[in-house]
């Protein structure tokens, strides 16, 4: 009898012991879940506002205050491997016309499918971001003048090669690009490039629109006359 209560006691016991650990093994199960769920939901804020911070609203393009460390970041990659590199202003031409003709919704059309066709012409490494209202600008790691000349003509080419279409218009566009090349760059020379670029687009807007300029004319080695053109 002693025999039986000691197992029956014991039994008692195993099943207490299984019946808490099930509890238990539930409770972590729970907690677990909980945190990542939680951890989901937290990683999926922090991506939404990691993108509304660096990305242009219409074109999905870099915006203007996340291009700045790139280029930076780019600069001195180049710099570190010797490396040319070459920066870029788009600038659509004659775009309060496209607005006044066919409206500030066609002009939106016609500056996100731009920003789609111009970023089919480049690498995966180069990058894209929209400076202002209808300027772009591109950052071409390892890209020297003559290399930056044909990417600038095949952009140009991307927008001028087929009409826009917004609704029932169909909307002929250009752009003039302006293009800064450093053949030996260093760390601090992002702003003197971004003027650089400037200059150059400049130069295309007043020798006629639709073209690419590609600044300077080089040295033997490569390098910029830092007085621009
Ligand atoms: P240019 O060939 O000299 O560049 O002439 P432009 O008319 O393009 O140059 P300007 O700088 O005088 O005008 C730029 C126009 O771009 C005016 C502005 O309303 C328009 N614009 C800027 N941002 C946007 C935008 O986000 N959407 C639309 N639809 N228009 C924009
Ligand atoms: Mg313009
Ligand atoms: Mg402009």
């Amino acid at each position: 009898a002693q025999e039986t209560m000691d197992l029956g006691g014991k039994w008692y016991l195993l099943n207490g012991l299984a019946g808490l650990s099930i509890v238990l093994a539930g409770l972590i199960l729970f907690l677990v879940r909980t945190t990542i769920l939680r951890g989901r939901k937290l990683q999926v804020a922090l991506d939404w506002v990691k993108r509304i911070a660096t990305r242009d609203e219409l074109t999905g393009l870099w915006n203007r205050r996340a291009i700045f460390p790139i280029l930076n970041r780019e600069l001195s990659r180049c710099a570190r491997e010797k490396k040319p590199i070459t920066v870029m202003m788009v600038d659509f031409d004659h775009f309060k016309k496209i607005n006044d003709r066919h409206g500030h919704q066609a002009g939106d059309a016609v500056l996100r499918e731009g920003a789609q066709r111009m970023l089919k012409v480049l690498r995966p490494y180069d990058s894209i971001g929209r400076y202002g209202g209808e300027e772009i600008i591109i950052l071409l790691p390892g890209c020297d003048r003559e290399e930056a000349r044909a990417v600038g003509e095949r952009l140009a080419d991307s927008i001028r090669s087929a009409p826009f279409v917004s609704g029932m218009d169909r909307i002929s566009a250009t752009v003039s690009i302006g293009s800064a090349t450093k053949g030996t760059p260093s760390s601090d020379h992002a702003d003197r490039m971004v003027v650089s670029a400037d200059q150059y687009l400049y130069e295309a807007k007043t020798s006629g629109r639709d073209r690419v300029v590609t600044g300077p004319s080089l040295s033997y080695d490569g390098e910029i006359s830092e007085t621009g053109f």
